[in-house]
């Protein structure tokens, strides 16, 4: 089995240095060192190093252009992928590269909580599992994955939940798919695949620019002036299924004229509703509005479905069928 590694750097590769505090400076080829039992795998790795940063610095062109060179790491041949990275933004990136990854091949993501210099630190445990799910054939067609603490995480339903823990990923309405028991894989439930989206280009993601506001007690919308003028659209984290302050209500509804605005929720898991309650600020009340409800996704990949589906043109028809079709 052929499995192309791509190393990006973040706390699996940062190590002490003269200015104090730990930065990335191990590529691929030294992870790869670090691991205990890969050789046993019988897995080859083709490592890859397109750049080394904390994953806060990611962009998603830059996602992108790592998804061009995996695509064509499995046009010859690979049979996965591996990705490192941060942590920070990996539940973004990876429902980003779920969205637009049209292979069979795994596309595994994976990264560290402690650093190699600590104790116990967990960059080769996950690296090893990572790479045995990319290897593994019961993983084909199952998009983008993540692979932490022996957990295989699908991309479309994983959050980062704890700032420290080594068991930050979890994934809040489904729980993991699967396992790798005894260096075994072994994936409990399919996962339906949605036709990948087109990816957008350089120029779209440039022109196309997406903000985030999440609600607060007496929130009434004075930070979101102007915002249609500087930004093509909006994704709101209001409180549980989907309630906002009565004065921010007017405001939201007044953007939804101009740009597209998903509504979400700030709870960080369950849906936000569509029906039911009939307030001001209300989840029915902002659907009357033109908001566009982001059902079960959560506030950040609402932001990269957005922001993905602006950049490659989609109008707001299509916006809103992808929201209902997706959420
Ligand atoms: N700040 C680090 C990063 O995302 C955290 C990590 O890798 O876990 O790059």
């Amino acid at each position: 089995m052929d499995v192309t590694l791509f190393a990006l750097g973040g706390t699996i590769s940062m190590t002490g240095h003269d200015g104090g505090g730990v930065v990335s400076r191990l590529g691929g080829a030294d992870l790869v060192a670090a691991v205990p039992g890969l050789a046993g795998t019988g897995v080859s790795l083709d490592v890859r190093d397109p750049r080394a940063v904390p994953s806060a610095n990611l962009t998603f062109g830059q996602v992108l252009d790592v998804l061009d060179d995996a695509a064509a790491a499995v046009a010859g041949g690979a049979h996965g992928v591996v990705v490192t990275q941060g942590t920070d933004t990996l539940e973004e990136t990876a429902f980003l590269a779920d969205l637009v990854w049209p292979h069979a091949q795994p596309l595994v993501f994976t990264g560290a909580m402690r650093n190699p210099t600590l104790p116990g630190a967990d960059g080769p445990a996950n690296l090893l599992a990572a790479v045995r799910v990319a290897a593994d054939r019961t993983a084909r067609d199952l998009g983008a994955l993540v692979a932490f603490k022996n957990e295989i995480h699908a991309a479309r339903w994983v959050a980062k939940s704890h700032s420290s823990s080594t068991a930050t990923f979890v994934s809040p309405n489904l729980g993991p798919v699967g396992h790798v028991v005894e260096g075994r894989v072994r994936l409990l439930v399919g996962l339906p695949r949605h036709a990948p989206l087109p990816r957008p280009a350089a120029e779209g993601l440039a022109a196309n620019r997406v903000a985030l506001h999440t609600v607060s007690l007496d929130d009434d919308g004075t930070g979101l002036a102007g915002l249609a003028d500087s930004h093509q659209g909006l994704v709101v984290a209001g409180f549980g299924v989907g309630h906002v302050p009565a004065d921010l209500a007017p405001v939201l509804g007044e953007l939804a004229g101009r740009i597209p605005v998903v509504l979400t929720s700030r709870s960080g898991a369950g849906s936000v509703f569509t029906d039911t309650y009939g307030a001001v600020g209300s989840e029915r009340d902002l659907m009357r509005r033109g908001l566009i409800g982001g059902g079960l996704l959560r506030s950040y990949q609402a932001r990269v479905l957005l922001r993905t589906l602006l950049a490659g043109g989609a109008d707001a028809d299509r916006i809103r069928a992808v929201f209902a079709d997706r959420s």
